[in-house]
Order: C-alpha cells, then sequence, then structure tokens
C-alpha cells in the first residue's frame, strides 16, 4: 500500500539534516526522504542533535519537551522545529554541554574529532530511545524507527532491551565509519553489561556503535544495492562481512533520489542561468560563468571537468591529482571545490598555481559554487574507491552533465556506460571505468572527451541522463515497502504472544 491513508507513524532519526546542518550526503537524505514520506501520508518526525550552529540560524523555537537521563549531569530539552520549507517536523535534542558548540558535528576546527563523541551520541541516542517509547511527554509512540550512521547506531540496540519497543530500520550511508572506542567508553556509557559482547557492541576488544545497528535492527539497508553486495565481502566488508553475511535476509539496497527542490535547473535560484533538457543551450551560460569565477580563460569548447567532494582516499582524489599533471596543452579545464585532507588541499593548490589556465581549485565548503559546478561543467569526475551511493552523480545526470565514475556502489548503479549499443538505445548516461588507477581513470575522459567533440552524441548522452527518473518518491515508496514490513512483523508477534498468553 502506497496510498495517503497508510498513516504510520515514523521516527527518523540522524545526526545531520539539510538545510539545517550537512557535511555530506547523509544530509541530502535526512533532508528530502522525511518529505517524500511524508508525502505518500506517512507522520514522520526527523530527530536531530541542536548542534549550535541550528541553534543560531533558529533563535525562536518552542520546547516541547525536557528530560533527565540517568549518569547524564543537566537536562535535555527538545525544541521542535521544521525542515526548512516543508512541513516536516524536527525536534531538535538540546544539551548544551553536548551540542552546543560551532562548527562541524563531529570535527572540532582543527579537523580533529571530538573527543566526546561517543558520549555525545550515546546521549542522542538514549534521547531517541525515550522518544520511540513515548516516554518524551510528546503523547506519540512511533510504528518504526529509522536510524541512520553510527551516530544513532545504539538506538536499535536500547530499543532491543524493552518488550514493548516498536521495530528498528537501520540505514548504512557509509560503512567505513563505524563509532570505534575503547573497551573504558563501553564502561563510561551506562549501557546494559549483556550489550558487551561479540554478539553485541563489542568488536575485537573495543566498542563499536555501528555494531548496534547492524546486529539489533530489525532491517536494514543501504543507498544502493550494489553496495549492499560489496560489503558482504571482504574487500569492503572492514571484518563486518560475516555479521553483513548472517544478516543478508534483512539486507537491502535502496539507492538515494534527488531533491527536486534544491536540484532542479529548471529552478535553481543559485545559478547563473535555468535550462531544462529542452533548452540546453542555455547551459553554456553556466560554464562561462564558471570559468570566470574561477578566473580560467572563457572558451566555449574546452572541455571542462569538474568535482566536489570531501578530498579524501575514499572518493579517488589522489587519482585525479595524478591526472591533472598530464593534462598541460590539452583543450581541457577543470575546477574543484573541496576539502578534507591537508596534503591533498595542498598538492591540489600547487597544481592550480602551476596551471592557473587550466586548473581552477577552492578549498572550503559551498552549497552556492557546488550548484554552479554541476550547471558549468561538462563532465563530472567520480573516481571514488567505494562508494555507498554517491549524489553527485545524480545531480549531474539531473544537469546534464555527464558522470565519468569507477564501477562501484552507487555508481555503477546508477550510470550507464557510453558503448555503441547503449548509445544506440538511448541508455547511455555516462562513462564507467574498472579500475581504481589512473591509467583506467585517464582512458575513461579521453572517451568522454571524444564523444565531446561530437556534439550529436554529447547531447543525445545529456538528454537520456536529464530524463532519468532520480526522484525521492520512488525510493521513498521503497522505504515504505520495508516500514510497511516491519510493522506487520510486529504485529504478527504481537498476536502470538496474546495467543500464548491465552493458552497459558
Ligand atoms: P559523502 O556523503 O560521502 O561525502 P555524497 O556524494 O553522498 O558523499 O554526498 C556529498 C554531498 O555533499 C553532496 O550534496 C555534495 O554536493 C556535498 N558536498 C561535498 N563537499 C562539498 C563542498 N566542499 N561544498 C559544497 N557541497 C559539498
Amino acid at each position: 500500500m502506497t496510498s495517503k491513508q497508510n498513516n504510520l507513524k515514523i521516527l527518523f532519526s540522524t545526526s545531520e539534516a539539510h538545510p539545517l546542518i550537512k557535511t555530506g550526503g547523509l544530509a541530502d537524505v535526512a533532508g528530502a526522504l522525511p518529505a517524500a514520506l511524508l508525502n505518500l501520508g506517512c507522520d514522520v518526525r526527523v530527530v536531530l542533535p541542536a548542534y549550535g550552529d541550528i541553534l543560531k540560524k533558529q533563535p525562536s523555537m518552542e520546547a516541547v519537551a525536557e528530560m533527565y537521563l540517568p549518569g547524564v549531569p543537566g537536562m535535555v530539552t527538545l525544541y521542535a522545529t521544521c525542515l526548512g520549507d516543508s512541513p516536516v517536523e524536527v525536534l531538535l535534542v538540546d544539551h548544551p554541554s553536548a551540542f552546543a558548540r560551532e562548527g562541524n558535528p563531529y570535527l572540532d576546527g582543527d579537523g580533529e574529532v571530538w573527543p566526546d563523541n561517543a558520549e555525545r551520541f550515546a546521549l542522542f541516542s538514549k534521547v531517541v530511545q525515550r522518544i520511540a517509547l513515548d516516554q518524551a511527554q510528546l503523547d506519540w509512540k512511533p510504528d518504526v524507527v529509522h536510524c541512520n550512521d553510527w551516530q544513532t547506531a545504539l538506538v536499535p540496540a536500547l530499543l532491543r532491551q524493552q518488550p514493548l519497543a516498536p521495530p528498528s530500520l537501520f540505514t548504512i550511508h557509509n560503512l567505513a565509519y563505524q563509532g570505534l572506542f575503547p573497551q573504558s567508553t563501553f564502561n563510561a556509557l551506562s549501557l546494559p553489561a549483556a550489550l558487551w559482547s561479540p554478539d553485541a557492541l563489542e568488536f575485537h576488544g573495543q566498542l563499536s556503535f555501528i555494531k548496534g545497528g547492524l546486529v539489533f535492527a530489525d532491517c536494514i539497508n543501504t543507498v544502493s544495492a550494489q553496495y549492499a553486495n560489496e560489503i558482504q565481502t571482504p574487500e569492503m566488508g572492514y571484518g563486518l562481512e560475516g555479521l553483513l553475511q548472517f544478516r543478508k535476509n534483512v539486507l537491502s539496497g535502496i539507492v538515494n533520489g534527488i531533491d527536486d527542490s534544491v536540484w532542479n535547473p529548471k529552478t535553481d535560484a543559485l545559478i547563473c542561468q535555468n535550462y531544462t533538457s529542452r533548452t540546453l543551450s542555455k547551459k553554456k551560460a553556466n560554464k562561462t560563468a564558471l570559468q570566470k569565477r574561477y578566473k580560467l580563460p572563457v572558451e566555449e569548447d574546452v572541455f571542462m571537468l569538474g568535482f566536489i567532494g570531501r578530498l579524501v582516499e575514499q572518493k579517488g582524489i589522489d587519482l585525479i591529482i595524478e591526472f591533472l599533471k598530464t593534462i598541460e596543452n590539452q583543450a581541457m579545464q577543470f575546477c574543484l571545490l573541496g576539502s578534507g585532507d591537508k596534503k591533498f588541499e595542498a598538492a591540489l593548490l600547487r597544481l592550480a598555481g602551476e596551471n592557473p589556465k587550466q586548473l581552477g581549485v577552492t578549498i572550503g565548503y559551498d552549497e552556492v559554487i557546488a550548484h554552479q559546478i554541476e550547471a558549468g561543467v561538462d563532465a563530472f569526475l567520480m573516481p571514488s574507491r567505494f562508494e555507498p551511493c554517491g549524489l553527485n552523480q545524480l545531480y549531474s545526470l539531473r544537469y546534464g552533465t555527464i558522470p565519468i565514475v569507477h564501477n562501484v556502489g552507487g555508481l555503477a548503479d546508477t550510470v550507464i556506460d557510453v558503448t555503441d549499443e547503449s548509445i544506440a538505445n538511448s541508455t547511455a548516461t555516462g562513462f564507467v571505468f574498472d579500475q581504481p588507477t589512473v591509467t583506467s581513470l585517464g582512458e575513461a575522459i579521453n572517451r568522454a572527451q571524444k564523444r565531446y567533440r561530437k556534439p550529436r552524441t554529447w547531447h543525445k548522452l545529456v538528454r537520456n541522463g536529464m530524463n532519468m527518473d532520480y526522484s525521492w518518491h520512488k525510493s521513498a515508496q521503497e522505504y515504505l515497502k520495508l516500514y510497511q514490513f516491519l510493522q506487520q512483523e510486529r504485529e504478527a508477534q504481537k498476536s502470538i504472544q496474546t495467543i500464548k498468553l491465552l493458552k497459558e
């Protein structure tokens, strides 16, 4: 059933949600999926820590509940607000000593993880548990609790301790981040002692937050089908592949969607010229604007490549750096927006200094430039070594910018390689390469550049991509099916228990 009448109550717990706070793809998902679920009739509430940056932006909010948690000094306050312009209700968990600091939710100003992250997200998870059990003075009990990544992975473990708790779904947005801490942290968090076991939160002598989700959630999903398979292998399972294989009957993949109100070249207010697949010639004005912004020579015919993202090995930024050393004197430009590992930032700035006519580099985080790159470049590079879903290739498809991607995870699931056959049957949308090497990346870029020089074929590719449906509506329906499955299972369990009690 996917009608408006489903009435399911969903508590969506997350450590970031656009537009309130964002460091990466999780925020995009948490900012859009709840609204899509609301459209399907769900009563969905998002719960999020009240970070200092959020409180600054939302000075007047209504406090809807207050609570004390055992072992936690001071009171926790819940504030209610909305998710941007959408009517989705957000509960902000305010505990000033844990969250009221400025900057990144996970890192301090020097890029180091906050030393008390375990305490902060354990506290958050305990509050989510309270809400889930209707013990937060809200008079609202969810049918399903949807948890995301390690920061909320303790929630399924805590819920499992309570007989009347709702079922949970745990979504893995990136298995590389697991929330690993020493055993002493487990002791300090006042968690149920039984959770210290290899069958629970212990992972080779350490406390693993993510195992809370992997072991105890009633269902698990990742953000693409391919990644759901990959994490069951030793190469990409981080030692958790055995557990994931064990749970494979409840493990699925649901690809992320695009928030049409944020990423749509027809209406995007952050780009210089709006366009659609029918008015493609207008896209060029965005290329010119981008070349000016990046102080690159304004040339219409130069093949312009882009990259946006975290400058870390996962994203294959080292491969891009090696490739950029080879492009001198080619009719090619490249512009980048990102921040991360200092050694990659320095290497990119150095290269841009040496080759200012072809390379433009902005180190930092900037929503406006991100939109302008998607609209302005001809092709977008994503040589990620692994990629649970990836959003920029979806945005690229939407903006008529051809993705050039490594054949992994969500990239493999969402981009269809250009071959004579896929061009003929109008399915080709991008260039896919098989090895995470600079040679393989370079070959794919060469293939793309050759096609770029044949405008008719290129425009066909562009239109194929722009016409793909990566709306959240489709993916939200998949999530709804999972929630309904969980609720039905829970109802069935309750009936069995009632029959047993009656027989006794
Ligand atoms: P991940 O979550 O692994 O970082 P995703 O591709 O899933 O990667 O999502 C990244 C999101 O963050 C995209 O919306 C991307 O545009 C955005 N993003 C990443 N880095 C920056 C940046 N420096 N400035 C603006 N947006 C960024």
